[in-house]
């Protein structure tokens, strides 16, 4: 589905499941909507501060994905800014500082959805976490996974149960 144009903002490489949901490197485009040449249904969720996040592989699918797919890489860059720096650069899981800083001297943490959008997680900080890169990974892969799903619900008093996230 043809959602409108976007401009190119930055890029970033991490790790996401390919199609068989095996670990490979994955290019992040960060769009941001050109003013006036985005659909208006799709203008409607889209405030300054929001950017549109595109998987390489996507970028060759863009003509025949669904907007409900596009739609989960639409996220709030404010949410993520507020939920990192809520965290002061500590892992809200592992409670350790970040491991590294990034490019900009900033600590390196990422910010992850509880309850996730294609769940109907909401993008609001009360939804979020920012964690190291290794318990990112481990949230969605490793054997203690819903054990930690559990630790990261009861730190943000979300009630319910989510397991069906890789
Ligand atoms: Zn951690």
């Amino acid at each position: 589905m043809f959602l409108g144009e976007f401009r190119y903002a930055s890029h970033f490489w991490c790790w996401g499941p390919d199609k068989n949901g095996l670990l490979r490197k994955a290019l992040i485009f960060l769009l941001e909507p050109q003013e006036g040449a985005v659909r208006e249904g799709v203008k409607a969720s889209l405030d300054p501060d929001t950017a549109l996040y595109l998987e390489q592989g996507h970028l060759q699918e863009i003509s025949r994905v669904k907007e409900l797919k596009v739609s989960r890489y639409i996220r709030s860059l404010s949410v993520a800014r507020e939920t990192l720096r809520r965290a002061g650069g500590i892992c809200e899981l592992c409670k350790q500082p970040a491991p590294f800083s990034d490019i900009n001297g900033e600590p390196f943490l990422e910010v992850h959805h509880i309850i996730p959008l294609s769940e109907g997680g909401a993008d609001d900080v009360n939804n979020t976490a920012a964690l190291c890169p290794n318990c990112h990974r481990a949230v969605h892969y490793s054997e203690d996974a819903p054990l930690l799903r559990e630790k990261l619900r009861l730190l943000r008093k979300i009630s319910g149960s989510s397991t069906n996230y890789p």
